[in-house]
């Protein structure tokens, strides 16, 4: 089975209410959270409340109502912040990793979405 989901990643434990987070924002279907080490003055996580690996396994099974939530919840964090760059706000970067090569660390999908300093190049090697 390609996508393994594990239940006890920390991610599953905050949708389940067993240890708290710092909430942003709320959606039926995804949750907008603060970084627990943030890298940036505005460090935002968003995760799907499904229980999905990364964004292949979202693409591959979640239904259009929460791919469509998903992209609403980061829009509203971005709004939410006052970061959109054509309404006046500094810009942001959102960041996706997976698997191995992108050194995703907790295996529920999550996009970081980062802002509140000028973030340097995109890669740093
Ligand atoms: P990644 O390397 O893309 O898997 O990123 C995982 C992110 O989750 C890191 O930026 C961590 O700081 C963050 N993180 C880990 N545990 C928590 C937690 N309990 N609450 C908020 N963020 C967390």
């Amino acid at each position: 089975m390609p996508y393994d989901y594990d239940p006890q990643n920390v991610f599953a434990k905050i949708l389940r209410g067993e240890i708290p987070n710092d909430t942003v924002l709320e959606t039926a279907h995804s949750l907008a959270f603060n970084d627990i080490g943030p890298q940036a003055p505005v460090h935002v996580l968003v995760i799907p409340k499904g229980a999905y690996v990364n964004w292949d396994h979202f693409v591959a099974a979640a239904s259009a109502e929460e791919v469509g939530d998903f992209a609403k919840a980061i829009h509203g964090v971005v709004e939410a912040k006052g970061l959109e760059p054509g309404a006046g706000g500094q810009g942001y970067r959102l960041i996706m990793n997976a698997g191995e090569a992108g050194l995703q660390e907790v295996p529920h999908l999550h996009v970081h979405i980062l802002s509140g300093r000028k973030l340097g190049r995109m890669l740093a090697d």
